[in-house]
């Protein structure tokens, strides 16, 4: 498509000379006579390029470029200015500049050097417009790569480095405001069996089936990760032992009641849940909490599985 390119001056015989060797050239040519029309023009035709008259009885130029400049992100993108000028007022030429636009014209205007120059604003603009998509893609192919660095490949929940530093994190929050803050730790019951008798795609299934079903029953505000093969970490923000009882209780049934079932495969699947809670006199570390809730997960396992369980310290 063509470029378009806005003309403004007050002097009508200028405006209508420069449109018509610019339309000559093939460009799409709106003009304004003032700067307020300068302004409503930039802002309902988002012109490529702007001409613009340095002297106008309302806003001159200058103004309109640093109007234009101060809203270069909001508003108009980015767009280049050519100020046009009385012969040899090289003070105003100076202020111009300094205003931000991006090249100066002497009135009478010549043909071919005005047509050289919107050339080589426009191919600035395309440079710059470009420059702006060209990272665009890069932030959005950044976020894709920061995403994927935290994600477990298997479950779409968080993966253990990211746990490991996140832990670290609610751990300081937890010292810093006393707020409580519970660590479960989960894990499927007789996964070997199932997976022997089953196979490992299906064993994978369930892995992936049961992340959801997780997910399905913790708070947007808790953190599920892949903590090992078949073991799962949960963090949860702002609660406390009782609340992180009713947590674990409500996974630990949600998982025994929901259907596992792949083409002709199909199987009960149980977990085991430790949990732990601080701030607590014995907790000092995150590794201490990742710790409480491990033996709770063992005490599980001892007593039955299929069962949540936590380790109190000794009086
Ligand atoms: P327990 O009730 O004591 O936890 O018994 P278990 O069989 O679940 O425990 P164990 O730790 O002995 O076995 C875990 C199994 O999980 C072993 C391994 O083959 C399986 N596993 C680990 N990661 C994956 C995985 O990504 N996919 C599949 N399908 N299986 C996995
Ligand atoms: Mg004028
Ligand atoms: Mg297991
Ligand atoms: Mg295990």
């Amino acid at each position: 498509m063509n470029a378009k390119i806005l003309v403004v001056d007050d002097d009508p015989v200028v405006l209508r000379t420069t449109a018509d060797w610019l339309e000559r050239a093939g460009y799409q040519v709106l003009t304004g006579k003032s700067g307020q029309e300068a302004l409503a023009r930039l802002r309902d035709d988002k012109p490529d390029l702007l001409l613009i008259d340095v002297e106008m009885p309302d806003l001159g130029g200058r103004e309109i470029c640093r109007i234009v400049r101060a809203n270069s992100n909001k508003s108009f993108g980015f767009l280049p200015v050519i100020l046009m000028t009385a012969r040899g007022d090289v003070q105003q030429k100076i202020q111009g500049l300094e205003l931000g636009a991006d090249d100066y014209l002497i009135k009478p205007l010549n043909d071919l050097e005005l047509l050289a120059r919107v050339k080589s604003m426009l191919r600035l603009k395309s440079l710059q417009d470009e420059l702006l998509s060209a990272n665009q893609r890069l932030q959005q192919v950044n976020e894709k790569l920061s995403e994927l660095s935290m994600t477990d490949g298997l479950t779409s929940v968080y993966n253990r480095l990211y746990f490991q530093k996140r832990i670290g994190y609610e751990f300081q929050r937890m010292q810093r405001y006393r707020n409580p803050l519970a660590l479960l730790m989960l894990d499927l019951d007789h996964f070997k069996r199932l997976n022997d008798s089953h196979g490992h795609l299906f064993g994978d299934y369930v892995l992936r089936h049961t992340a959801e079903v997780i997910r399905r029953s913790i708070r947007g505000v808790d953190i599920a990760a892949r903590y090992g093969g078949e073991e799962f970490a949960i963090l949860c923000p702002e609660t406390n032992l009782s609340q992180a009882r009713i947590v674990a209780e409500r996974i630990r049934g949600n998982v025994e009641h929901a259907q596992f079932r792949q083409e002709e495969a199909q199987a009960q699947v149980t977990i085991s849940v430790g949990f732990a809670v601080c701030p607590h006199d014995t907790i000092g570390t995150p590794e201490a909490l990742i710790e409480r809730a491990d033996q709770g997960l063992y005490q599980a396992k001892e007593s039955g599985r299929n069962r949540v369980c936590t380790v109190l310290p000794e009086e």
